[in-house]
């Protein structure tokens, strides 16, 4: 068994190197998903940009994460309505399905459109998914209703929303692809190094891409992302072919699906130990993993071999909406990041919003994202998230 995250096991190639002389004009810190997009977009509108990472790419989240690619944010459809306004609850759906349209089609093999599978457990989550289910057909978005679930699921859930856009990500082959390519357009990339003070980059511009990793360089800021733990793990690999989809339950608290070559990946389960998991601390614990074996165990009808087991951190924001923009406090610093447990599509896209505003491109939804309402929370009524 091992700690390493079944995705960032997989062997790779070094990427290009290419070394800047003198300042950049722009530092990106995090090598994630969204540092990478943010990266990639700008290096293409002709930036010199520097990318820092303190571990290696993807050594965060966006190589730790179950590998669901869907669209939307981190709150059910009509919860985001009741928030931000039905008009941009829309907009930010039909943002991330083109973001994800190209997210797929710069990932080659590392991208599975499958569509998601959102459960319901008992009566109360199925009235949920319902009223969800009618708000986004009326919205005009692809979207199905399942009574008939698969044999896998079937007396254990009490009916599912088909997401048909969402798919299934090696999510760190996705990133270190991103920052090949990145690197391809002239973007340094420095891994093993952390970044201590805005300063130290030399650049009149920095992007803080680190998500729920606490970077120390959001001033009032900092914090207000909160670090959250988020637990997986992978079985041995096994015969059958039971969770082709992706499947999410309960509030999104529970997830997985079953990986092309047989392993069960599975997740979630931090409402075992809520308080402990509000963490910036990247480790298992017995209790969250405990409870991803026995459901797994009670899923196949017998016990699995695990041979990955993981944590990660994810940014938490109290009312489920991402976080892009210039930091309050902090002269020539930006932000992408708190995507509540919901990162890979919407840190795609957001690394990519946060480059184009930098450019000096406005977008509507900038205000929506502006960090600075973190500093004047309003009341925190949202759904929980896994
Ligand atoms: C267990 C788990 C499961 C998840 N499952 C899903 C899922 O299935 N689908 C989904 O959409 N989302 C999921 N998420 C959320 C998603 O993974 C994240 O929101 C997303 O990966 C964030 O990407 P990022 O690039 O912003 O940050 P990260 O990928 O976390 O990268 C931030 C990087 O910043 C680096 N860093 C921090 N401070 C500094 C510094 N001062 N100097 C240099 N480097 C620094 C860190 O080392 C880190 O690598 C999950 C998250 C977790 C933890």
């Amino acid at each position: 068994m091992t700690a390493v995250s079944y995705w960032l096991a997989e062997p790779h190639d070094p990427l290009p190197v290419v070394r800047l002389d003198g300042a950049p004009e722009v530092a990106v810190v995090g090598g994630g998903i969204t540092g990478c997009s943010c990266a990639l977009a700008l290096a293409e509108a002709g930036l010199r940009v520097r990318l820092y990472e303190a571990r290696e790419i993807a050594g965060g989240a966006s190589g730790r994460n179950g590998g669901f690619a869907l669209r939307g944010g981190s709150a059910p459809y009509p919860v985001l309505a009741e928030s931000i306004g039905s008009e941009q609850t829309a907009a930010l759906w039909r943002w991330t399905e083109a973001e994800l349209t190209k997210l797929a089609a710069l990932a080659g093999d590392a991208f599975r459109p499958t569509g998601s599978l959102r459960l319901a457990v008992d009566e109360e989550e199925r009235e949920e998914l319902l009223v969800e289910y009618e708000a986004l057909r009326s919205g005009g978005f692809a979207v199905e209703w399942r009574d008939e679930l698969p044999a896998s699921s079937a007396g254990r859930y009490t009916g599912a929303i088909f997401h048909p856009p969402d798919g299934v990500l090696q999510p760190a082959r996705l990133v270190r692809r991103l920052a090949a390519r990145a690197a391809g357009a002239g973007v340094e990339i420095r891994e093993h190094t952390r970044v201590h003070s805005a300063e130290e980059t030399e650049a009149e511009t920095v992007v803080v891409a680190t998500d729920g990793y606490p970077s120390g360089l959001l001033g009032e800021l900092e914090g207000l992302i909160v670090p959250t733990r988020g637990q997986v793990i992978a079985t041995e690999p096994i015969e059958e072919r039971l969770f082709e989809v992706p499947h999410y339950g309960r509030h999104g608290f529970d997830y997985w699906h079953q990986a092309p070559d047989g392993r069960i990946v599975a997740g979630g389960f931090r409402d075992v130990s809520l308080d402990t998991e509000f963490t910036a601390d990247d480790v298992t614990t017995p209790v969250v993993q405990d409870a991803l074996d026995r459901f797994v165990e009670s899923h196949l009808g017998r016990p699995l071999r695990v041979d990955y087991r993981w944590a990660g951190i994810f940014g938490m924001v109290f009312d489920f909406v991402p976080v892009v923009g210039r930091v309050t406090d902090q002269e020539g610093v930006w932000v992408a990041g708190g995507y509540s447990g919901h990162g890979n599509v919407l840190g795609f896209a957001c690394g990519r919003l946060v480059a184009r505003a930098i450019l000096g491109e406005s977008d509507p939804l900038l205000e929506v994202f502006a960090p600075g309402r973190l500093l004047s929370p309003g009341e925190a009524n949202l759904a929980a998230t896994g």
